[in-house]
């Protein structure tokens, strides 16, 4: 599969679908290409963790900017059919429909979903690489994750389900040769403590929570298993993520990035913010009326 079908029912599809990751939420993060796609697209349908500043800087001005947000937990997160739909719909409809994700499009980000999608339907597709969260919190904290001595690779993992990671498995990353890095993992971040802890790892383990990373309102927070355990903390900005292990003691010797005191603002903005299908409320869209209105009409 190349991403460019060839069969008959392709020709009901001018469109192709650009799956384009937008970095960790810094605008200056995105690649070329991506940015290059943005001001030529069509449409856009956004995540919320691709930050809107993204938008405001690099995307066409004509596009139809549909947001199709999902935060934990929030019902007001689009279901993944509906995005999945609406792929479908404007790629009927137009010839360069972008699909803006955070990060890396690869990781924790249903592209797996979309891409099946685009294959079902024989609609083109491309895929543009971006910095995923891991990494932009590394570089924001000058931790490298896996320095010679310290690590001797990192895993990218999440325990947003405690039925994810069984007990064998926190055997073996309790015993921190690796670094974990945990995505949408801030609400159970007392259970990974915990079962880290259980399955014997040692209690002065280092972490970082990372909140924000990239952004002018990052903020990080260290622990060790043992001081997390002993005074857990349960609030975190979202989005937040979490890198375990030895290297983290390089944070002390090596952040550069000048954060601000405690309590940042948000600089993504939450899912519950946004209203409607289409989003054709979202701070964006007014910016577009003209451009919500068609919208509008040629999709629902
Ligand atoms: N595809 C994205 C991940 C999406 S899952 C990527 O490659 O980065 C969403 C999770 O990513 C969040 O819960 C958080 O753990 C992490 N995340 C994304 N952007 C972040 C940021 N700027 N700072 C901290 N964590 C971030």
């Amino acid at each position: 599969m190349n991403g460019t079908p060839t069969t008959e029912k392709q020709k009901k599809y001018t469109g192709k679908i650009f799956f384009i990751g937008a970095g960790p939420g810094n605008p200056d993060l995105i690649t070329v290409r991506g940015a290059t796609l943005l001001s030529q697209a069509e449409v856009i349908i956004t995540d919320r963790l691709a930050g809107d500043e993204i938008i405001e800087r690099y995307a066409n001005p004509q596009a139809i900017i549909i947001d199709v947000g999902k935060q934990g937990g929030n019902e007001k997160s689009y279901k993944q059919e509906d995005i999945n739909k609406l792929l479908v719909q404007f790629a009927n409809l137009y010839e360069k429909v972008v699909r803006l994700k955070g990060g890396d499009v690869a990781f924790f980000s249903n592209v797996y979903d979309e891409l099946q999608t685009a294959i079902e339907n024989n609609i083109a597709y491309e895929i543009v690489p971006g910095i995923t969260a891991a990494s932009g919190a590394s570089a924001y904290t000058g931790v490298p994750l896996t320095a010679r001595g310290y690590s001797s690779g990192a895993q990218l993992l999440t325990y947003f389900q405690t039925s994810i990671i069984n007990k064998e498995t926190w055997k073996q990353l309790a015993d921190f040769k690796e670094t974990l890095v945990f995505y949408m993992s801030n609400n159970n971040l007392q259970s990974i403590v915990q079962n880290l802890l259980y399955a014997g790892a040692d209690k002065t383990i280092p972490f970082l929570i990372v909140e924000q990373a990239t952004t002018p309102n990052q903020r990080v927070q260290s622990f060790t298993l043992q001081s997390f355990f002993e005074n857990p903390v349960c609030e975190f900005k979202s989005p937040a993520i979490i890198i375990m292990g030895k290297v983290t003691r390089l944070y002390q010797d090596f952040a550069w990035f000048q954060e601000k005191d405690i309590s940042q603002g948000n600089y993504f903005r939450s899912v519950d913010t946004e209203t409607g299908y289409l989003k054709i409320e979202s701070s964006i869209q007014q910016k577009n009326p003209e451009n919500a209105d068609r919208a509008k009409t040629q999709i629902i």
